[in-house]
C-alpha cells in the first residue's frame, strides 16, 4: 500500500455496486472535482443517476468489473457482498480499497468472529455451525437465547434467526437452508452504539464522534450523534474500532457496530468495511462527511476534520412510507433545521431504504422527539 500515489480532482474512481452510499459518495465526488464510474446492472439505480458513467453488470461478474476497472485510477465498494474473487481479478488491473484479503475476512461471519478472538476484542459467545452436531454443541456452549446467522450474505436481519427454545433449534437452521451459520448468544443490550472512522494510506486515522443507534425491526431507525454515552464509551469504542482498521490495514471509512451492556461493558457485533448508515449524520452535521473522507482515503489525500459542531439525527426514510403513494414531505421541508436525502429509487419497496431526513438542532433528547414525531406524520408507525 506504500505505493498509493496521490490522486486529485480529475481523477477517476470506480465504484462496484450503485446504491445509495454509492450515490453520496458520487455526489460528494462531484463537488471535488473526481470523477465517478460505477457498476450496476441497473442504468437508473440512485448512483447512475448522479456519476459521470455507468458499466452496466452485476458486483458479482468479474468480467464486468474488470471493464470498470481499466478506466479508473482506483475502485472501492459500494457493499462487502462483492465477492472476494471478484475483488482479486479487479485488483490486478487497479488499485482497490477495501482490498480483495480484508473482504473476505469481513464477509465470512465466522471469520469475523475469529479475527475478533485473535484481537482480543470483547465479544458475545460463539460457536461454529456446519451440521446437526455442531448446532446442538453450539447451543450448548452459548445457551438461550441465542442468535443464528448465516456465515455469508446477511444485512438488515436477513439471514438471521432468533432461537428462543431449544425446540425452535433445527427449525430455525432449516429457515437458512440448512446453510453454514455462526450461533451466538442472544445480547441483552441496553443500547447499540458503532464507532465510524477513516484510515488513510498512510495509516493516518479520524474518527467522528460515537453514533447511537435505534434499530426497528433490525434496520436502523434513528442515529444521535454524538451518542448521549459519547464522554464515557467514546474513547473506548474508538479504541476498538481502530484495532480492527489496523489489523486489516484498512483505506477507507470503517464502523464497528458495538452493544452496550447496561454494566457499560461494550462488545462488538459486527464490522463494516465501507461508509455505514449510522455515518449519514457526517453528511451536513460534520466538517467532513464520511464519503468525503472515504474518497480522501482511497485517492492518498490527507484526511479531512472529523468535528461535528451540532448534536444531530439521522432518521431513515423505508419504502413502507410510500405503501399507500408518496408521503407527506413538506412536513420534512416546514423544519427550517432538517434536510431531505432521497436516494433516486424508482421501486419505494417495503423495507428499503429510499432516503434520510437529517435534524439538526442543540437537544438531542428533543431532536430524537422531533424524529418520532416526523416519521409519525409521514405515516410511519
Ligand atoms: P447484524 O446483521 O449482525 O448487524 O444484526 C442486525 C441487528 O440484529 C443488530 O443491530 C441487533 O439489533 C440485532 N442483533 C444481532 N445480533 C444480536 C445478538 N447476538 N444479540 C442481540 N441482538 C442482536
Amino acid at each position: 500500500m506504500s505505493a498509493w500515489r496521490p490522486l486529485g480532482p480529475g481523477a477517476t474512481v470506480g465504484v462496484l455496486g450503485g446504491g445509495q452510499l454509492a450515490r453520496m459518495m458520487a455526489l460528494e465526488a462531484r463537488r471535488l472535482g473526481l470523477r465517478v464510474l460505477v457498476l450496476d446492472p441497473d442504468p437508473r439505480c440512485g448512483a447512475a443517476q448522479v456519476a459521470d458513467g455507468l458499466v452496466l453488470g452485476h458486483f458479482s461478474d468479474a468480467e464486468a468489473a474488470c471493464r470498470l476497472a481499466a478506466q479508473v485510477d482506483v475502485v472501492t465498494l459500494d457493499t462487502e457482498h462483492v465477492p472476494a474473487e471478484v475483488l482479486r481479478a479487479v485488483e490486478a488491473v487497479a488499485p482497490c480499497a477495501p482490498g480483495s484479503e480484508a473482504l473476505s475476512l469481513i464477509q465470512d461471519r465466522l471469520a469475523q468472529r475469529r479475527l475478533l478472538h485473535a484481537l482480543r476484542l470483547p465479544q458475545t459467545r460463539w460457536a461454529e455451525v456446519n451440521d446437526l452436531e455442531s448446532l446442538r454443541a453450539g447451543l450448548a456452549e452459548v445457551g438461550l437465547p441465542a442468535v443464528l446467522k448465516t456465515r455469508r450474505g446477511g444485512y438488515d436481519g436477513k439471514g438471521q434467526v432468533r432461537v428462543q427454545r431449544e425446540d425452535q433449534l433445527v427449525a430455525a437452521w432449516e429457515t437458512l437452508g440448512r446453510s453454514p451459520c455462526v450461533i451466538e448468544a442472544y445480547v441483552p443490550f441496553d443500547r447499540e452504539v458503532s464507532a465510524v472512522m477513516a484510515r488513510g494510506a498512510d495509516g493516518a486515522v479520524r474518527h467522528w464522534p460515537l453514533a447511537e443507534n435505534d434499530h426497528r425491526r433490525h434496520i436502523l431507525h434513528t442515529t444521535l450523534t454524538p451518542a448521549r454515552a459519547e464522554a464515557t464509551l467514546g474513547p473506548r469504542a474508538r479504541a476498538l474500532a481502530e484495532a480492527v482498521a489496523a489489523r486489516l490495514e484498512h483505506i477507507g471509512v470503517l464502523c464497528l457496530e458495538l452493544f452496550l451492556l447496561s454494566d457499560g461493558q461494550l462488545l462488538v457485533n459486527e464490522i463494516a468495511p465501507r461508509v455505514h448508515n449510522s455515518g449519514h449524520t457526517s453528511l451536513g452535521a460534520s466538517v467532513t462527511s464520511q464519503f468525503e473522507q472515504h474518497l480522501r482515503a482511497v485517492c492518498g489525500l490527507p484526511l479531512g476534520d472529523t468535528r461535528q459542531p451540532r448534536p444531530a439525527v439521522m432518521l431513515n426514510l423505508l419504502g413502507d412510507l410510500w405503501a399507500d403513494g408518496p408521503p407527506p414531505l413538506e412536513r420534512v421541508f416546514a423544519l427550517p433545521h432538517a434536510k431531505l436525502h432521497l436516494y433516486g429509487k424508482d421501486e419505494p419497496r417495503p423495507g428499503r431504504k429510499v432516503g434520510h431526513v437529517l435534524l439538526l438542532g442543540d437537544d438531542p433528547a428533543g431532536l430524537l422527539r422531533e424524529a418520532e414525531a416526523l416519521h409519525r406524520a409521514l405515516g410511519g408507525r
